[in-house]
């Protein structure tokens, strides 16, 4: 894999001058790269051990506000620092950007060292060193899809985000004459991420006009999340050069199909297929179905963690390939988790309940304990359900809203074992606040309505 660079490649390079300037990025609860341009010479000589950062970070909502109600940090408290700590294996070149590479941070207490309990990449690393200690290791891919606009972010928002109009005029789903048009976009993302390290599978159309779908080979957990947020970072970045903007909103018409991002996930010993069993249903392991039957169990509990805002839950509608039902299905796509690669070395669980916005770090995390706590306690895997399931009464719900969704997060016994108290509660006052401002928003559909006949 071409792309990633040892420190000492950076030093090279930076000393013959092909590399100018270090991103050296934290991962933000919304999943966000933020942090510092360094001159590449400060870094390699010094930064590259740590750099500091407000640590309101981690406590911002998407418009940087500064909530009350987080015990981390206040104004009470000073909003005082974070360090940053780089990890040094995940350097990589910025093709789409001239002379610069980028590296991602740990973020750690500024005085003890230790690493922030709700920072995204601490609560997934967790989760992956209780897996190891099961004797696993997981491998997981995270689909992203996003809709390509015809305008700029800058233009967009300027005219009031109004007469939204997609870059392409029709369904696109695989449309090969369709995503031609889109190439002067798509492949610059293909291959500049490809060149970045980041090993890109392919771009297809989906199923909505102007919308799209790029797939990244499956990997390690850590490395999964660290490549979608770069991914996500890029797409928006090269849709900006190109005059055009990308979203991850999951829902942005109210008639159109919402973007999701699907979570491939496998369990394995070294080259080992954990989950694969030749005698096994499905080719399923006895494992497989225990970790599956966690994920079912608990998704109620972490669906904030796949659907973030009061957006998010808008897109979980009947008949949009959008799930609202915590089962399983073998190869179909109306029910939450879907059942692939059966009978082979590849067999695994699709999770389809997460929508474009969600944060890869926390989505994997709290799978990974979902299924962990299916495999700790043997939990046996209902029968697979079969047909349209959106039409099945006896299948449970997924929360239907951001406030539901907070509500089972809140009361979650289990992630408060898995992922501490104080993350939760961390976690919960986020929904809560997302809450709380779309409360006291005044939305065009309500002004419509009532304005004249109210
Ligand atoms: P589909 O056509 O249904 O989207 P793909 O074959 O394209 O399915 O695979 C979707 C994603 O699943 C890809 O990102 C792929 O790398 C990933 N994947 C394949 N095998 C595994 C596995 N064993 N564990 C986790 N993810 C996997």
């Amino acid at each position: 894999m071409t792309g990633t660079l040892t420190f000492d490649d950076l030093k090279a390079r930076v000393a013959d001058g092909t590399i100018d300037t270090v991103l050296t990025c934290l991962v933000d609860m919304q999943g966000r790269l933020m942090g510092k341009r360094f001159h590449a010479v400060n870094f390699v000589e010094t930064s590259f051990k740590e750099t500091h950062c407000c640590n309101y970070l981690l406590a911002t909502d998407l418009e940087m506000a500064t909530p009350e109600g987080y015990a981390s940090t206040s104004w009470q408290s000073g909003y005082g620092d974070y360090v940053m700590a780089p990890d040094l294996s995940t350097i990589r070149l910025v093709p789409w950007l001239e002379g610069t590479a980028l590296v991602l941070c740990d973020v750690l207490d500024h005085h003890t060292h230790e690493a922030v309990p709700h920072s995204p990449r601490a609560i997934l690393k967790k989760q992956i060193k209780r897996l190891e200690t099961l004797g696993y290791d997981a491998k997981m891919a995270t689909e992203l899809e996003f809709f390509l606009f015809e305008k700029s972010f800058d233009e967009i928002r300027k005219e009031g985000f109004r007469n939204l109009e997609p870059i392409s005029g029709y369904n696109e789903d695989y449309n090969i004459l369709q995503t031609t048009k889109e190439e002067g976009i798509m492949r610059p993302i293909r291959n500049h991420l490809f060149a970045a390290g980041v090993p890109i599978e392919n771009s297809k159309g989906e199923a909505e006009a102007g919308q799209e779908e790029l797939n990244i080979r499956y990997s390690p957990a850590l490395d999964c999340a660290d490549y979608h947020s770069i991914a996500k970072h890029a797409i928006k970045e090269i849709a900006w050069q190109n005059g055009r903007a990308a979203t991850f909103l999951p829902k942005w018409h109210k008639d159109r199909v919402g973007s999701s991002s699907h979570v491939h996930q496998s369990l394995w010993q070294g080259e080992e297929a954990s989950f694969f069993d030749e005698a096994g249903q499905h080719g399923m392991s006895g494992l497989m179905g225990h970790y599956m039957a966690g994920l079912i169990k608990y998704a109620p509990d972490y669906t904030f963690f796949l659907a973030p805002y009061v957006n998010s839950y808008k897109r979980f509608a009947k008949g949009t390939f959008a799930p609202t039902k915590t089962v399983w299905s073998v190869d179909n796509r109306t029910a939450g988790f879907r059942l692939c690669g059966a009978g082979t070395k590849g067999v695994r669980v699709e999770c389809r309940i997460g929508g474009s916005d969600l944060n890869p770090y926390l989505a994997q995390a709290v799978m990974l304990a979902a299924g962990i706590k299916g495999i700790e306690d043997k939990l046996d895997l209902a029968p697979a359900t079969t047909g349209d399931v959106y039409e099945d009464a006896k299948a449970a719900d997924i929360p239907q809203t951001l406030r539901a969704a907070t509500q089972t997060l809140r009361q979650s016994s289990f992630l408060r074992s898995a992922l501490g108290d104080d993350v939760v509660d961390h976690y919960t006052r986020a929904a809560e606040w997302e809450q709380e401002e779309f409360d006291r928003a005044v939305t065009d559909w309500e002004i419509a309505r009532g304005f004249e006949r109210a």
